[in-house]
């Protein structure tokens, strides 16, 4: 069942959303103490644990927090499901302040929950957490990843998502092209904070033009001085006359307002949840013929590094050797899409499923 046909199915009731999108489970998390209010969706478990990041945010309410879980969550299992990971899709978030609430305790005892899960989730560093956050919850819990280097941890993730986004990218231009080089191919960076800053030194070094934007001007300026990128303003670049768009900033930028303003031929960046309506943007710039690297395909280099260090297996070589597999995944995905003409992120969505039935059933007894 597609996700638009299941979101019109669904009431605002919490049984109705998690069983319309699929969860295993909604843990709901409260602390009188510290104010803690937190959520962890636990997708689906049935190739692994559910690994995925914790996220603080100012939630509108919690009508909204839920909803950001739920998606959330369920992003992480195709992610890990279409990278060839035995891991399940989870992700939580903390509802508040990032800025006043975060205590030690109030950490703590977010720890503390996810170690009563005893092992069915496993959480690591995302939007508005830092790791000396990550450290306080590890003291609880042991079922925390991606922790820093100095404490045997596999570090920041983000050279590793940005070196998976680059080699999708090439196997993307194989197909759009015929030939996988960017040299002086016409990209758009949009972000230049961790992942997007890695992956221009990795697209100037194969001499790309790159045009980079971000909000943050002193960001343009440092990146653009080290690469040779040009900056241009954040409005300006939907309007570029590109071959590649790589969106490394926000979600949903690919929209009714600027997917007619986009004038490439390739969409291949690591933010999540680029489409803003899965389904009718992917079919939206498929009739474009722009050829669209679902964000969780491409982006899944930072999920393979932590998914090694979970497994007490990390070491660069292998991390970067496995996300190199991101090339194939890609070009998979946009060959079945082809042959089954569905969108790239259908497709992705399909292949994910099919794994998940089929290591599902080698699992059941005999
Ligand atoms: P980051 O916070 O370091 O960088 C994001 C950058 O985008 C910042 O420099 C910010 O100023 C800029 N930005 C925000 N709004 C913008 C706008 N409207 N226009 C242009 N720039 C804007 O984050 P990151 O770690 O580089 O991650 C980038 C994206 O990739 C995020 O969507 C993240 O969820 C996704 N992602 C990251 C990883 C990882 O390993 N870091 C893994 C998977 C997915």
């Amino acid at each position: 069942m597609e996700v638009k046909e299941l979101e019109s199915r669904v009431d605002d009731s919490i049984m109705s959303q998690i069983t319309s999108l699929g969860h295993e489970q909604l843990v709901v998390c409260h602390d009188k103490d510290t104010g803690l209010k937190a959520l962890i969706g636990i997708h689906n478990t049935v190739l692994g644990p559910a690994l995925g990041g914790t996220r603080m945010w100012n939630y509108a309410n919690e009508s909204e927090a839920i909803r950001d879980v739920l998606r959330l969550s369920r992003g992480m299992t195709y992610k890990a499901a279409v990278t060839g990971l035995n891991l399940g899709g989870g992700k939580a978030v903390l509802i508040g302040d990032a800025k006043t609430m975060k205590t030690e305790a109030f950490l703590r005892r977010f720890g503390k929950f996810i170690e009563s899960l005893n092992g069915k989730y496993i959480t690591a560093e995302d939007v508005n957490m830092k790791m000396s956050d990550m450290e306080y919850i590890a003291m609880e819990t042991k079922h925390v990843t991606g922790l820093p280097i100095y404490r045997g941890g596999s570090g920041d993730p983000s050279p590793v998502t940005a070196y998976g986004t680059y080699v999708g990218m090439k196997a993307m231009a194989k197909k759009a092209y015929g030939n996988e080089s960017l040299e002086n191919k016409k990209i758009w960076v949009q972000g230049v904070g961790q992942v997007g800053m890695y992956l221009t030194e990795h697209l100037r070094k194969e001499n790309a033009t790159v045009y980079i934007s971000d909000i943050d001007e002193e960001k343009i300026a440092k990146v653009a001085k080290a690469t040779g990128a040009k900056g241009v303003s954040a409005e300006e670049a939907y309007d570029l006359d590109i071959d590649v768009y790589a969106p490394c900033a926000l979600g949903a930028t690919l929209n009714d307002d600027t997917i007619p303003r986009l004038q490439c031929s390739i969409i291949a960046g690591a933010a999540n949840n680029q489409l803003e309506d899965e389904i009718k943007h992917g079919y939206d710039l498929m009739k474009k013929g722009i050829l669209y690297a679902p964000d969780f395909v491409i982006n899944a280099g930072g999920l393979i590094n932590v998914y090694l260090d979970y497994m007490k297996e990390y070491n660069k070589e292998r991390s970067y050797s496995m996300a190199e597999k991101i090339y194939d995944n890609c070009a998979s995905i946009v060959r079945v899409a082809e042959e089954e003409n569905l969108s790239p992120q259908e497709a992705a969505i399909h292949i994910g499923d099919k794994r998940i039935s089929e290591v599902g059933n080698v699992k059941l007894p005999r």
